[in-house]
């Protein structure tokens, strides 16, 4: 039987990347997937590929720092979809500027990181709490190597302090939730290849290349390599895994 039949999994920023990726992998493994980006139009395009595959999807547009839209996108799920028993908070987005930077945009990266990247997981979560309790639910949320590190390469303190707070929220709500049943881990890309790097990737290889300097396995990470490890931690598989985080960075804090 597939690993994840009779599931509803929602996957935030589910359009692009890693949350692509992860929506197409569940959807593969029999759940049926809801879509949440602030892109619909990108949410609906994988729909329609998921589809395509036989899978069963659907998008709705969602900013995922908007806390009272979360509110209402949850009944909306509840009342067109059904009972969400996995949830994948994805969405975020990096900027590597430093604290010493104009005034302005240092204030602009605090904000706008932490909102996305830390509130906004806090938000969704909170929103679509009572069916992952009723429903002994899954979170998976998505760190980063920042979760624990951040000096060996540029990465803005508003980046690092979002995905240690994420990590921290991880084991946080663990702690709390895993008397009703509900298992909440987090997983640590490395250095994957996606559009939020593609600028980066172009214009600066010689940054590419100290993220491979300290990537044991030798190449940057594909979407698709964070696949297994999500099943995993939403399936039964990792029935006693819970306030912990699966690192997926080709070894990246071993050297
Ligand atoms: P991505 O390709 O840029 O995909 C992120 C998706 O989230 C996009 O569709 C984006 O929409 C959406 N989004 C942004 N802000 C949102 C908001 N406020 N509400 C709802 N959706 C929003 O990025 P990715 O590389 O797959 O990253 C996914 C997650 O992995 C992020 O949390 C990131 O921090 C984490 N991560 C990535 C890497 C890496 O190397 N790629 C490494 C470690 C961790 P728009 O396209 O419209 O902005």
């Amino acid at each position: 039987m597939p690993l994840l039949q009779n599931h509803i999994a929602v996957v935030t920023g589910a359009g692009s990347g890693i949350g692509r990726a992860i929506a197409k992998g569940y959807a593969g493994e029999g759940a049926r997937v809801v879509l949440l980006d602030m892109n619909d139009k990108a949410a609906a395009d994988v729909v329609s590929e998921i589809r395509d595959a036989g899978g069963k999807a659907e998008s709705f547009a969602l900013d995922v720092t908007k806390r009272d839209d979360c509110v209402a996108m949850a009944t909306q799920v509840a009342d067109k979809v059904g009972k969400v028993s996995i949830l994948v908070n994805n969405a975020g987005i990096a900027r590597r500027n430093g604290m010493l930077g104009a005034a302005e945009a240092v204030i602009n990266d605090w904000e706008d990181i932490i909102a996305i990247n830390l509130t906004g997981v806090f938000n969704v979560t909170h929103a679509f709490l009572e069916p992952l309790r009723a429903a002994k639910g899954r979170i998976v949320n998505i760190g980063s190597i920042q979760s624990f590190v951040h000096l060996r390469t540029p990465s803005s303190p508003a980046y690092t302090a979002s995905k240690h707070g994420v990590l921290g929220f991880t084991k946080a709500l663990a702690a709390e939730l895993g008397k009703d049943g509900v298992r909440v881990n987090a997983i640590g890309p490395g250095f994957i290849e996606t559009p939020l790097n593609e600028k980066m990737r172009a214009a600066n290889p010689a940054l590419v290349q100290v993220f491979m300097d300290h990537t044991p396995l030798g190449r940057p990470g594909k979407p698709e390599d964070i696949v297994g490890p999500a099943i995993f931690l939403a399936s039964d598989l990792s029935a006693y895994v819970s306030g912990t985080i699966v690192m997926v960075d080709g070894g990246y804090r071993t050297i």
